[in-house]
């Protein structure tokens, strides 16, 4: 017990879970014992060399300080370019606000439209952290419901239905943690259109997995959508795609009317990210692609020999994911 008086608003605060197995899983593995670790969403691939090789001659060639607090223009333009061949979208590099890791996005997009009073749409099942940090903001976490027979995606006409004056902020994510879902582009379109009758309400759509879709898929982006641009909060990063995970890079586009804020929000919180790891970040982008498309082979295949065994197991069955890399049970069958 302590007698610190702690903030109220600790109480709210959530967690994710993964990060408790991982640690476990990790002091397992040091004490010697062979631990396969399907707790926490990270490809088990090393980052490709030549984006080691970057960030080590960055710290060699004396990028020790700190860089601009949104990211290096060069970090920066190496996003919008990628943007452009992936979704076929013109993003303004100033626009583009370089973070550590996908997290924070997340974190300052809540903290910048939740308060008591608000109400926050997120997805359910979802990325932990979404409600979470919705709770810790004060406002009121509404859920999103994602049926399996839905392809885990959203029904567009149940999310605008949830809209109240309250709404500040929709979250959105696809392909999706942890079902793997994929929400089709009709479904991205009648929630575009829809919104177009409430111009006050954000939307964050987290791309993180936008790499990663299986059987032919591509991805769409809400990028792709003009007519919401000025209150879009395209979330993507390095972590994924890149096998990147501990390196923490991760960036937003953000509508231009964010960008002050999330920039003094960056600049409150980390400064900027570490220097090197941006300058690892502008060679995964502007550098070949062969390591992510032969990492997402692997995860194809794997997926599914998972999903295969899992449907065989008595009581259990799993929908294919279409996206992402988790394989994720809703049906409980009688054993
Ligand atoms: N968004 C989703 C849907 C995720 O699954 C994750 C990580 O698992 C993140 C964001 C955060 O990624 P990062 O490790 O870059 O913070």
């Amino acid at each position: 017990m302590s007698d610190l008086q702690f903030a109220q608003s600790l109480s709210r605060l959530g967690t994710e879970s993964a990060f408790m197995v991982l640690a476990r899983a990790q002091a397992l593995a040091a004490e010697g014992h062979d631990i396969i670790n399907l707790g926490i969403g990270q490809p088990d691939f090393r980052t490709p060399e030549h984006i080691v090789e970057a960030g080590i001659k960055a710290l060699r060639d004396g990028h020790h300080g700190y860089t601009p607090a949104n990211g290096l223009p060069a970090l920066r333009e190496a996003v919008a370019a990628d943007l452009h061949r992936r979704h076929g979208v013109e993003v303004n590099p100033d626009c583009v606000v370089a973070v550590p890791g996908g997290k924070p996005t997340m974190f300052f997009a809540v903290m910048m439209f939740g308060e008591p009073g608000a109400e926050i749409m997120y997805p359910n099942p979802g990325f932990p952290i979404y409600e979470s940090v919705i709770r810790y903001s004060g406002a009121t976490p509404v859920p999103i419901a994602l049926r399996e027979e839905n392809g885990f995606s959203f029904s567009a006409e149940e999310v605008l239905a949830q809209i109240t004056p309250k709404t500040r902020l929709i979250i959105i994510n696809s392909p999706a943690n942890p079902t793997g879902g994929v929400t089709p582009k009709e479904e991205i379109d009648k929630l575009v259109a829809g919104l177009l009758d409430h111009p006050k309400v954000a939307l964050m759509s987290d791309e993180i997995y936008s790499n990663m879709l299986y059987g032919g898929r591509k991805h769409i982006s809400l990028l792709q959508y003009p007519e919401i641009r000025d209150r879009l909060i395209m979330l993507d990063g390095w972590s994924k795609t890149y096998a990147m995970t501990g390196w923490r890079l991760g960036y937003a586009v953000w509508p231009e009317a964010c960008v002050p804020h999330v920039t003094r929000l960056c600049i409150n919180d980390h400064s900027c990210v570490n220097a090197a790891t941006q300058f690892a970040g502008i060679a995964a982008l502007n550098g070949p692609q062969d390591a992510v498309r032969e990492m997402v082979a692997q995860f194809d295949a794997r997926r599914q020999v998972i999903v295969e065994g899992l449907n065989k197991l008595k009581g259990v069955t799993c929908t294919d994911a279409a996206g992402a890399f988790y394989a994720f049970q809703t049906s409980r069958a009688q054993a």
